[in-house]
């Protein structure tokens, strides 16, 4: 089986997005794994290589609920019994302890988050971590971000304004890319994490193109939730190859858990409430990797 890092490069030359779905438990694993298997059936439907390659995104609270250890041996008892490309990512980690622990629990990739520093900051400790990382899994793939990507995962009432200042720059982003060695860069272009009720500010595709012609690193998206079909599509035309949903996957899981409670007020079993949980987180996972492997 390729590893990620293959997979990556061939969704870049198919100008194709890899759906990065974030996770706090087992339904949100089953849901996400069962819309790959559903949408791998549709690629091969339309004539294309039958397997639609996932990430699962685990950031340091979603994984210290489901434990470090417990979600690897997941992850690989699904990549190997179904002989799946399913992959796992250490999602916005805060600290060096934290990236150590994920690779040393087996995680693909870990995603070191040190934005909120100034540009240097940034890159001397992003640059530790890169090292550390190699020192112990010299495969591992290592993601960091330059700008600011405002929100939380989360639906928000108030509209959300992004400032010019806030958009990763694209003469800062080659420089950091060179100092720090990482293999991937979370870029602000426009992205929010979270949905804004009354619509997600706007992509700024140009942006995408600009820190595209200069990266020698794939370009992933965070905060791809609440951002329609179109503005999507043009993301990954533009040189987006990875694109992380989690807040329409969290609505889905509340929607689901809800309607289940409604309509079985009586049930008590979990295993026969939360398959509606399940469904709804489904729906939407499909929905997306059709979009990103342009199957609608
Ligand atoms: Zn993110």
């Amino acid at each position: 089986m390729k590893n990620l890092k293959e997979i990556i490069q061939e969704a870049q030359k198919d100008k194709l997005a890899i759906g990065h779905f974030n996770i706090s438990d087992l339904a949100g694993l089953k849901a996400v794994f069962a819309a790959s298997q559903e949408a791998s059936l549709a690629l091969s439907k339309a004539g294309r290589e039958a397997a639609v390659p996932i990430i699962i995104g685990v950031s340091e609270g979603e994984r210290d609920f489901i434990g470090v250890k417990q979600i690897v041996a997941l992850i690989k008892s699904l990549r190997e019994e179904y002989n799946f490309p399913i992959f796992l990512n250490a999602d916005h980690t805060k600290s060096l302890e934290k990236i150590k622990e994920a690779i040393e629990a087996g995680f693909d990739a870990v995603m070191f988050d040190k934005s909120d520093l100034p540009l240097e900051e940034n890159i001397k400790q992003t640059k530790q971590a890169v090292e550390n990382a190699r020192n112990i899994n010299p495969n591992i793939l290592v993601e960091a971000e330059l700008g600011y990507i405002r929100g939380s995962s989360t639906v928000f009432g108030e509209s959300i304004s992004i400032k010019e200042e806030d958009l990763t720059k694209p003469a800062e982003a080659s420089y950091f890319i060179k100092e720090t060695g990482i293999n991937l860069l979370a870029v602000a272009v426009g992205n929010i994490h979270g949905i804004v009720a009354s619509g997600n500010p706007k992509l700024n595709i140009e942006r995408i193109r600009e820190l595209k012609a200069i990266s020698p690193v794939p370009l992933v998206l965070h905060g791809g939730s609440g951002i329609p079909d179109n503005e999507i599509l043009a993301a990954i035309d533009a040189g987006i190859s990875i694109i992380h949903i989690n807040t329409e996957l969290r609505l889905a899981w509340r929607q689901g858990v809800e309607k289940a409670l409604k309509e079985n007020p009586e049930e008590i079993t979990p295993y026969k409430l939360l398959p509606t949980a399940i469904g709804e987180i489904k729906k939407v996972v499909e929905q997306k990797l059709k979009l990103f492997n342009r199957l609608i």
